[in-house]
């Protein structure tokens, strides 16, 4: 589709799109290299927040796999395309967001889900995680990724120790095909929860309690009592 990758870099190119030719309002390098440095090399959707880059084997190389991609598009007929900017502003760093090779092909497959105003958003919490991490040592509450599921689900579940949540005990395998995906459900107490268990159960008289593996409960919400749902699976 692009015809002239010999040119990248040198402005203005051209580029061959469904036969005609556009003029493309590529951003240079530095202005990519500004993109990536802002957020830290990370892809900015907040739902990937890929690295974009490391070591080669060659010492004297890193590799890169992020993209500089234009909010709105660099040639006519594009993404988002925006009649109304100059050449210079559609290849100013203000039209671009750095994301890794698949977030920067999803925002263009799908442009009516992908907006501008969504994909500037994207780039303002970017930015704001990217000044948050400065200079800060990589622990598990600075950086999410490093979390595991286990703590994922403590975090969830720990604000409601002492409240009433859902219980439901999920069916598996071909079960699930005759008797539904939840074989019951009641509600009790959340009466403790660790990284590896959490208990339910009633205080008082006649009370009881049962511990489950964490590692066997998904996490849900239960809309009609609005409390935690504590899905179990025996598997
Ligand atoms: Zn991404």
């Amino acid at each position: 589709m692009v015809a002239d990758f010999q040119n990248r870099g040198k402005l203005p190119v051209c580029a061959l799109v469904s036969g005609s030719i556009f003029m493309r309002d590529d951003f240079t390098e530095e202005v990519k290299r500004i993109l990536a440095s802002r957020v830290g090399y990370l892809c900015s959707n907040p739902d990937c927040r890929a690295r974009t880059s490391g070591p080669q084997i060659d010492a004297t190389k890193a590799l890169n796999v992020g993209v500089a991609a234009h909010i709105t598009s660099a040639a006519e007929g594009g993404p988002r395309h925006n009649p109304l900017l100059s050449p210079e502003e559609r290849r100013h760093p203000d039209n671009g967001i750095w994301l890794c090779q698949n977030c920067a092909k999803l925002i263009d497959n799908d442009t009516s889900r992908y907006t501008e105003k969504l994909i500037r958003a994207w780039r303002e919490i970017a930015e704001d995680h990217a000044l948050t991490l400065i200079g800060k040592t990589a622990t598990r509450e600075s950086n999410p990724a490093a979390e595991s599921e286990s703590q994922r689900k403590l975090r969830a579940v720990f604000p409601w120790i002492g409240r009433t949540v859902k219980l439901s005990q999920m069916t598996t395998g071909k079960a699930v095909y005759m008797v539904g995906p939840v074989m019951g459900s009641s509600y009790a107490q959340l009466l403790d929860c660790t990284e590896f268990y959490v208990t339910v159960g009633t205080t008082g008289s006649g009370a009881w309690s049962r511990s489950v593996s964490l590692s066997n409960i998904e996490i849900s919400f239960d809309n009609q009592q609005r409390c935690l749902e504590l899905q179990e699976y025996h598997r």
